[in-house]
């Protein structure tokens, strides 16, 4: 009898040990979120940047656009992507955009194990690029 009470506290263990983490997850586990209105984002697509060149990313409700950038390489290329997809394509008023003034972006590293983004600031990861331009501009 003593094997089985070994067995069956082996297996609380496990169950321990594998449910805890799952119930740790906080509030809204699977969702993206925009970090600027906390509304759901969707999956970010394949998108012309107007030069023959794709990236991916889309359009949150509230007027930011995120752009993925899977190996966290290029975010300098996104961040250009970004600003020219969220002034609708407009070039010459994405480059005299400043910073902070006519727009915020938010850089949030994206955990593809969970499908969620995570608060770790690593480099090289795949992140989530967030403009949102400021109505002044818009
Ligand atoms: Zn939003």
């Amino acid at each position: 009898m003593e094997a089985d009470g070994q067995i069956a506290e082996k297996l609380l263990y496990c169950f321990v040990k594998v449910s805890i983490p799952m119930l740790n997850r906080s509030d809204n586990p699977d969702i993206l979120a925009c970090p600027f209105c906390k509304s759901q984002i969707d999956k970010p697509r394949e998108i012309e940047n107007g030069f023959g060149d794709t990236f991916t990313g889309g359009k949150c409700a509230c007027g930011a656009i995120y752009i993925f950038d899977r190996s966290g390489h290029n975010l300098g290329e996104a961040y250009v992507d970004g600003l020219a997809y969220a002034c609708d394509g407009d070039w010459d008023k994405a480059w005299g955009l400043i910073p902070d003034e006519d727009y915020e972006v938010r850089e949030l590293s994206y955990d593809s194990m969970r499908n969620r983004f995570s608060r770790s600031q690593r480099k090289l990861t795949a992140t989530f690029l967030f403009v949102l331009i400021k109505n002044a501009v818009a």
